[in-house]
């Protein structure tokens, strides 16, 4: 059945008029959801403009909650060990702030967060040492664990699967005996211009 000039010109309209509509239906619900929570947007670019070695140096355990209190103000943004000067540079220009210069001993040795295990509720369940990325872990299947310190990068990732609620994160102050001097001159190299 063929259409009327009347009826063909009225679909045409009809077409058209859809299409606009998605377009504005399309732009609006884009505009809604990068708007929709720029505090989260604002960590994700954080998140991401770190090295996401998840090390702990910044002092925190793992990248994402450093880029969590970068965006919430509490933490200054050169805490970076791995990334250096370069990363402390892109979080700046993405906060909108001046790099800070501390030549605290604070701000070359921060202080790093490890697990410990209470080892006189420790179970022995060996769920922690098959979790922990980085072979922290050590322990015989129904024999308290413990954690070598100088491995642990703070990740937190024991804490959460222990079911006996028996580790803890610390900070650690550094030592000349427990400091991570590897990480110590990757920092400095970074930072080298
Ligand atoms: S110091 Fe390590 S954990 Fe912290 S932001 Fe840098 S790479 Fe991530
Ligand atoms: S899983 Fe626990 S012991 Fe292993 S690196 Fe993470 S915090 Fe340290
Ligand atoms: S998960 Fe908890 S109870 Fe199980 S071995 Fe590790 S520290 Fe012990």
């Amino acid at each position: 059945m063929l259409l009327s000039t009347h009826e063909l010109y009225f679909v045409l309209c009809g077409a058209v008029a859809l299409f606009v509509l998605g377009v504005v239906l399309s732009y609006l619900a884009h505009k809604g959801s990068s708007n929709a929570d720029p505090q989260a947007a604002l960590i994700a670019r954080l998140e991401k403009a770190l090295p996401g070695a998840q090390c702990a140096q910044c002092g925190f355990p793992g990248c994402r909650a450093y880029a969590e209190a970068l965006a919430a103000g509490t933490a200054p943004c050169n805490k970076c060990t791995p990334g250096g000067q370069n990363t402390t540079d892109a979080l700046a220009e993405i906060l909108g702030v001046s790099v800070p210069v501390d030549d605290s001993e604070d701000a070359i040795f921060t202080p790093r967060t490890v697990a410990i295990i209470h080892e006189s509720i420790c179970t022995g369940c060996t769920k922690c040492s098959r979790k922990c990325p980085v072979d922290a872990i050590q322990g015989t299947i129904k024999n308290p664990h413990r954690v070598v310190e100088y491995d642990c990068i703070g990740c937190g990732d024991c804490v959460k699967c222990c079911p006996e609620n028996c580790i803890e994160l610390v900070r650690l102050e550094p030592t000349i005996a427990n400091f991570n001097w590897e990480l110590r001159s990757i920092r400095f190299t970074g930072g080298a211009k």
